[in-house]
């Protein structure tokens, strides 16, 4: 079972990939967690990173291309944050031919608004802890609720640079939504429901596919 997340930042992909790839013991393959890590012994990712410039396609895709060479994706995948682009997309298909096969592309559709409106209200902790104020997760508002420090803005969760990430995303990851949607793989989940019920519908789809390869 592999599987793609899609959807503008916001959507709680992230969320959502770690719930799936823990309930259905597959691995949570995210880049962002990739190019954290890379970044300690890859000068060429780190240089980004540090600049702040996007990441090239080449890159990217060569870093998932050698992820994708080891053992545990067996067990199955939930990719998150790749692909990002038609290209993304492009090489991707080249790089797993008839090896690996893509179940399904889950696209959380979030309105504009709100994707500006969760990002720019959350919050996150040294610890890892990450908060929503409106939602008032944290009964102390400013600090955190597990290890009592002050909770700070992500800078690249501050509001102006929320609208660049969506702009960003407009242009370049809404293409792949209609080149999954074109080869009958795109599953829509409506994203502006609670955390809980947009993991239900996405486990729903899950456990059909399962039940349909009889596994
Ligand atoms: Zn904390």
């Amino acid at each position: 079972m592999n599987y793609i997340l899609l959807g503008p930042p916001g959507a709680g992909k992230g969320t959502q990939a770690k719930k799936i790839a823990k309930k259905f013991e597959i691995v949570h393959l995210s880049t962002g967690d990739m190019f954290r890590e890379a970044k300690k012994f890859d000068k060429i990712i780190n240089k980004f990173l540090v600049t702040g410039e996007l990441v090239p396609d080449e890159v990217t895709v060569d870093m998932i291309k050698n992820r994708l060479l080891k053992d545990d994706i067996k067990k199955g995948f939930v990719l998150d944050g790749f692909p990002r682009t038609l290209n993304q997309a492009q090489a991707l298909d080249l790089m797993i031919k008839s090896q690996i096969k893509i179940d399904a592309v889950f696209f959380i559709n979030v309105t504009f608004e709100e994707a500006i409106r969760r990002i720019s209200s959350r919050r996150v902790c040294s610890c890892g802890a990450s908060y929503h104020i409106a939602l008032l997760a944290s009964k102390k508002v400013k600090k955190c609720d597990f290890c009592g420090k002050e909770l700070s803005q992500r800078d690249d969760d501050k509001e102006d640079v929320v609208k660049d990430r969506i702009t960003v995303y407009e242009k370049q990851t809404k293409p792949l939504i209609e080149y999954y949607r074109n080869a009958r793989m795109l599953i829509g989940i409506n994203g502006l429901k609670e955390e809980a019920e947009v993991f239900a519908q996405i486990s729903e789809y899950i456990d059909k596919n399962k039940a349909k390869k009889g596994k």
